[in-house]
């Protein structure tokens, strides 16, 4: 490995190390007839008797072909919480290095940074929930490796402008990590057309929410082949199970239904926003380009109450920076919009 500036940004730890290496990193051609003598597995067959392929190689074909990406650009976890975990074990040096975090935003970046013992800088976005980029360059020193961008933004849901992240990468020389987990509702694109510019650029996204796919876990990250491989080399070797993978795979070849899917679940999104603005109690209604929408109450405590007595559960948010009194709802099927508005309206007095 020459020493590029991605090296550089890897724990020393990581670059030094070597590498697990399964009984089966060995075969290129993994579904080649052969007999396998080599893991201690049982020989029956189950349909899953056999360790997993540790670099899910099919399924990264289809991904990359679905989105437009080489497949030594691919990291798959078992869920985007793996996948960002990795993040901080392949960048981030515990007690020694820093990140920064964009409140309100996803909650795990805060937890997975506290859980690797590594510092973390807020910096509040502005008041349309986009970013303040002078707050943020002065908030980068020697010691900051990664900024967490969540676009959609969770929980405010609103897309942050591609310009602005590209403008982070810009004034930033760590990694820039932008969390697409909602991008299959938004209007906006991808932020995967900076990876050919940025090389410091990192993409994640999940078949946990449009795909319909929360049980099998399954996050996705688009990277430099050269962040990838440092990622590959520290990873649990059967990290995505045997399952999750035919799962996927069937479901990617079905994404026809996913695609009429999120269309009704945006219509939705935006009759339910005009009948909630309709409601005395409803103060604001924050712009979404995801599949739930952030409002602002009277009352967040009381309109959550009111709303579980009636077996309708919301998230609560109200806790977070800049959403004082403010729900999360997600939408749901047709039928359970029309539930969750009726209850609204009762209570809206
Ligand atoms: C739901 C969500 C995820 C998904 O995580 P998985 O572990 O893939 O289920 C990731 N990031 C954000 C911002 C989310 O809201």
């Amino acid at each position: 490995m020459s020493d590029s500036e991605i090296t550089q940004l890897v724990r020393p730890l990581v670059r030094e190390m070597a590498p697990y290496r399964s009984a089966r990193d060995e075969f290129e051609d993994f579904e080649a007839q052969k007999i396998f003598l080599d893991a201690n597995e049982n020989p029956y067959d189950t349909d899953v008797n056999r360790y997993p392929d540790p670099l899910q190689r099919r399924l990264k074909k289809v991904l990359a072909k679905l989105k437009g990406v080489a497949d030594n650009q691919i990291l798959l976890g078992n869920g985007s919480d793996e996948v960002l975990d990795l993040i901080f074990r392949t960048f981030c040096e515990p007690g020694e290095d820093e990140v920064i975090l964009l409140p309100p935003t996803y909650g795990m970046y805060g937890v997975l940074a506290q859980l690797n013992n590594v510092r973390t800088h807020s910096v509040p976005l502005n008041e349309d929930f986009e970013l303040d980029l002078e707050a943020i360059s002065a908030q980068i020193n020697e010691k900051t490796k990664v900024i967490f961008v969540c676009s959609p933004n969770n929980p405010s849901g609103n897309a942050i402008p591609l310009w602005q992240i590209e403008a982070l990468l810009k004034r930033f020389k760590g990694l820039v990590v932008v969390d697409e987990a909602y991008v299959d509702f938004s209007e906006q694109n991808s932020a995967s057309s900076l990876l050919k510019i940025y090389p410091k650029l990192m993409i994640c996204q999940t078949l946990s929410k449009a795909y319909g796919l929360a049980g099998i876990r399954l996050g996705i990250g688009f990277a430099d082949p050269e962040i990838i491989y440092f990622f590959n080399k520290i990873k649990p070797p059967y990290n995505v199970n045997i399952l999750t993978q035919k799962r996927a795979l069937a479901s990617l070849d079905a994404s026809d239904e996913v695609e009429l899917q999120v269309k009704e679940l945006i219509a939705e999104r935006k009759n339910m926003e005009k009948a909630l603005s309709n409601l005395s109690f409803v103060k604001k209604i924050f712009p979404s380009n995801a599949n739930f929408l952030l409002i602002r109450v009277d009352d967040a405590d009381k309109r959550y109450k009111q709303l579980i007595e009636n077996d309708i559960v919301v998230r609560n948010r109200s806790s977070l920076i800049g959403c004082e009194n403010s729900l999360r709802v997600t939408i749901g099927t047709p039928q359970e919009n029309i539930k969750f508005m009726n209850v609204c309206k009762s209570i809206d007095q």
